[in-house]
């Protein structure tokens, strides 16, 4: 399915949220907006805006911690799996599974203390603290979806 036919049948699904041309995929709970890649008609293209447009149907708007970041992202893929059905798209599970897991990469990484290199508490959005050495350090804003390293479907 082309991209502009795809966008026009995500639109009736909820009328509040609106689609704009970007550099990247993502979803903005401020604007209630779904920023898409024009002109991407890949597959790849085709899942993430069923995940992206998943946010908004979710309602996802605010997490306290990187971990219910990653929660939502799981959240927003299932979702993403059961309305792909209604549009004749397969999610692949692969793919689902690798955008998972730079996720839950990158959490790990913000979560090691500096000076110990070990797992911290996250105590705000934007501070870990570690419980070893009883050091913290600031980590940037979270975001939803991250750019994932593309690997070739078929
Ligand atoms: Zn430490
Ligand atoms: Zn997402």
């Amino acid at each position: 399915m082309n991209q502009d036919k795809l966008i026009a049948k995500l639109k009736k699904l909820d009328e509040s949220i609106t689609f704009e041309p970007a550099k990247s995929y993502y979803w903005s709970p401020k604007n209630q907006t779904v920023y898409y890649q024009e002109g991407d008609s890949t597959e790849v293209g085709q899942w993430t805006l069923l995940h992206e447009v998943s946010h908004g149907l979710l309602q996802h708007t605010t997490y306290e911690s990187d971990y219910e970041l990653v929660l939502l992202e799981l959240q927003a893929w299932d979702h993403a799996k059961k309305i792909s059905k209604k549009f004749k798209i397969k999610i692949d599970e692969d793919h689902v599974q690798d955008c998972l897991d730079s996720y839950r990469d990158w959490q790990y990484k913000r979560s090691l203390c500096p000076d110990c290199d070990l797992g911290g508490v996250q105590i705000d959005q934007k501070t870990y603290s570690c419980l070893f050495c009883r050091g913290k350090w600031q980590v940037s804003e979270a975001r939803f979806c991250r750019p994932y390293r593309k690997r070739t479907v078929n």
